[in-house]
């Protein structure tokens, strides 16, 4: 393809302008078997690195000055920095209908400036955003260095502006004013742009052997978008040590034969039967099933019940399922598989105790499957699982050495700073029982706005689009409960998982730490670690000072406060390295249970209980914030009181005491940091305190001087923790 051929005219099939909102709506006429004759609109792509003439000039522009970009000295930098952006398409109207015929820089260029529009203008719809660019003058693209402790990567970033109406024109030169107002445009580092990185291949590619990069499909259903996952399965079944079933699974007591019925291709259909398995019966490995992982949404479509269960046994069109369901079965043939497990045709749905049996095998039946199909992209059960998509939206951008290099830059947007439809189409995610879903499996085909693979040893799409972390979430887990790990990693591998499990939302409140017990059972196994209401009892001290914030969230109806199973929102923990800890207190297990606790101060069916022996400092004011989530706690000592960065767990929950629990020196050992957590009275539990916060000074407490104003002149006490 000619990098240069673009103009005006379209050299792309057309693509929908939000990258991905749409699910293709019929499923029912697609092949099972890819094969030459395959509709027109599945077999569509799109090329990317196709360049329009001002990008084209654009990128001649940066590649002769490369020298100058590649330096390091801060002042050159901002020389660069201070210069008026390049003069790309004459009007924004213009860099929009490049960006339709295909630009794939301009694609890039286009949403950021419509994202940058809208930072600048709080409040504006993406349609105000829009129209504000189609009626915009001249399109200048100003370059910038990222800042690095922010993006990922990144050796520049293009930032571009879009200017209002009579501005002026390309060659005019800036007055002060003016000047002014375009260095201010792309000033800070927020907000979004197009990143340039010098890469030898793609950023973040896992080479499949024999992928073919040329072009991208437009449609995730596409035979091409079907050999790269058989390509992925390959690869990963024949080399992947670490995705290999080691030892026979319990197979799911009931399981979906999925096949098509009738010979000839106009007749054929989808199938699916319920099969009914001897319950215990062990997977020596023959049966290959894939496992569904989707949102229920408020569908109210096919399921397995008393009344259904006869007809299931018995077979039928998969067109009968919710649409997500359906296309499963579709993706399941396609893959080359027979079997398929869903919860909602393989639990009966009106049958309490045949549910609970079936919810506690949930961790065999997603640890056992062969693959793992998530419907990424889809809030409910009917909105299927293939979409049409913008690849060039999300795929990288190369551009070509100039002259004699041989490295490729790769243009791609900066998603760390931009806001939704980026950062929220995989609906998936935001459930919370969903999570499990997602470590437990050796390897799991995503399906969203593009076809994502994840394995042990694997994390990939078919854009390049996301980074790929390191170690796979699934890949640790699984080396976790092999016993090949050491214990600091678990310990970090339970904070990321913890907070990418409390970012999800559960409909049943009180399934916080339900829906979380398999990935705590499986380190319980491998470590023999206690676990008591969500917290590890090794370093209790450590994981009292969970942290949150208080607008987000809400009580689920859990006790005890201490431990984060209580509130409804996103957990941030701590990691703290035990050799810096200085305890100023101590923490034991009071009571582990909601049963009767035998001691004068605690009265009945008390919620699990924690003592500890601490000195209580009475806290004399909250500032800061609002009256409702007060930023500071000020614990007074005369003639200097004790200022403490607080992080409320509720709103309007203030503390009474704040009780310092350990410092952590830092290198220099005069100077640390407190934590502790804020606590009250407990009101249901008379002689009790519950925990309503966290709280820590900043780095540069002289922990003597800390320990001679507030501590060693009290007794400890003993405080009962509900
Ligand atoms: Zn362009
Ligand atoms: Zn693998």
């Amino acid at each position: 393809m000619d990098f240069e051929s673009c103009s005006s005219s379209s050299v792309q099939p057309s693509r929908p302008y939000h990258g991905f909102r749409e699910f293709v709506p019929d499923a029912r006429n697609w092949k099972d078997v890819p094969s030459s004759d395959e509709g027109e609109s599945e077999s569509e792509t799109v090329f990317p690195g196709i360049l329009c003439a001002p990008c084209t000039d654009l990128w001649s522009w940066l590649s002769n000055s490369w020298d100058i970009w590649d330096t390091r000295n801060p002042e050159a930098w901002s020389a660069l920095e201070r210069k008026a952006g390049f003069p790309h398409h004459k009007s924004g109207a213009e860099l929009e209908a490049s960006f339709r015929a295909g630009c794939h820089l301009c694609t890039h260029l286009f949403h950021s400036a419509v994202q940058f529009d809208r930072l600048r203008n709080d409040e504006e719809t993406e349609e105000e955003a829009l129209q504000s660019i189609r009626r915009g003058g001249l399109v200048r693209v100003y370059v910038q260095r990222p800042n690095l402790n922010f993006t990922p990567s990144g050796f520049l970033k293009l930032r571009p502006h879009v200017e209002a109406q009579n501005d002026g024109d390309a060659g005019e030169p800036l007055d002060g004013a003016r000047q002014q107002r375009y260095s201010s445009v792309p000033s800070g580092n927020t907000g979004g742009g197009v990143m340039l990185d010098r890469l030898p291949s793609p950023p973040w590619t896992t080479h499949i052997p024999g992928e073919d990069m040329a072009s991208h499909p437009l449609h995730t259903a596409s035979p091409k978008s079907f050999q790269l996952v058989r390509d992925w399965i390959r690869l990963c079944t024949e080399s992947h040590l670490s995705c290999r079933q080691t030892e026979p699974q319990r197979l799911p007591t009931r399981l979906l034969r999925v096949f098509v019925h009738g010979s000839s291709s106009e007749l054929a259909t989808r199938c699916v039967q319920l099969v009914e398995m001897e319950p215990g019966t062990m997977n020596t490995g023959n049966l290959r099933y894939a496992a569904l992982s989707y949102c229920w949404g408020t569908s109210n479509s096919v399921k397995l019940t008393r009344s259904t269960h006869k007809a299931l046994l018995g077979g039928i069109p998969a067109a009968k399922l919710a649409k997500t369901l359906e296309d499963a079965v579709h993706t399941t043939l396609r893959l080359g598989l027979e079997w398929l497990w869903v919860d909602s045709l393989c639990i009966f749905q009106d049958a309490l105790d045949d549910w609970t049996r079936e919810a506690a095998t949930m961790y065999d039946t997603y640890q056992g499957s062969f693959i793992t199909i998530a419907a990424l992209g889809a809030s409910d059960s009917n909105d299927g699982l293939y979409a049409r998509r913008d690849p060039l939206q999300y795929a990288p951008c190369p551009l070509l050495p100039q002259r004699g290099g041989s490295e490729t830059i790769w243009a791609y947007p900066d998603t760390t700073c931009l806001d939704p439809p980026w950062k929220t189409y995989y609906p998936l995610h935001t459930r919370g029982w969903v999570f499990q879903e997602r470590i437990l499996p050796p390897r799991t085909v995503k399906l969203g706005p593009m076809v994502a693979w994840e394995c042990r040893e694997v994390f990939t799409d078919d854009l390049k689009f996301e980074e790929a972390p390191k170690v796979t979430l699934c890949g640790e887990f699984h080396r976790i409960c092999l016993g090949n790990i050491d214990q600091t990693k678990i310990r970090d591998f339970w904070t990321v998982a913890l907070k990418a499990y409390s970012r999800g939302q559960l409909s049943v409140k009180t399934d916080r730490l339900s829906a979380i017990s398999g990935i705590i059972s499986g380190i319980q196994k491998a470590t023999g670690w206690d676990n008591m209401s969500g917290l590890w009892l090794r370093s209790l001290m450590t994981e009292l000072v969970w942290w949150t914030h208080a607008k987000q969230c809400k009580r689920t109806g859990l006790r005890p406060t201490w431990s984060w199973i209580s509130v409804d929102g996103v957990i941030n923990s701590l990691h703290i390295d035990k050799s810096k800890r200085r305890d100023l207190a101590a923490v034991q297990v009071k009571s582990r249970h909601n049963c009767d606790v035998t001691s004068d101060s605690i009265p009945q069916n008390t919620p699990p209980t924690l003592q500890l022996s601490c000195i209580p400092l009475e806290i004399s004011s909250c500032e800061g914030g609002t009256r409702l989530v007060p930023e500071f706690l000020i614990v007074s000592s005369k003639p200097n009181p004790q200022k403490l960065d607080f992080r409320l767990d509720l709103e309007g929950m203030l503390p009474q005491f704040f009780v310092p629990l350990f410092a952590v020196v830092g290198s220099e050992a005069s100077k640390a940091n407190i934590c502790g957590i804020g606590v009250i009275r407990s009101q249901a539990y008379p002689g009790c305190y519950e925990r309503v916060g966290f709280a820590e000074s900043d780095g540069s407490v002289d922990l003597e001087d800390f320990q001679r104003r507030f501590l060693n002149h009290s007794m400890r006490e003993s405080l009962n923790l509900v």
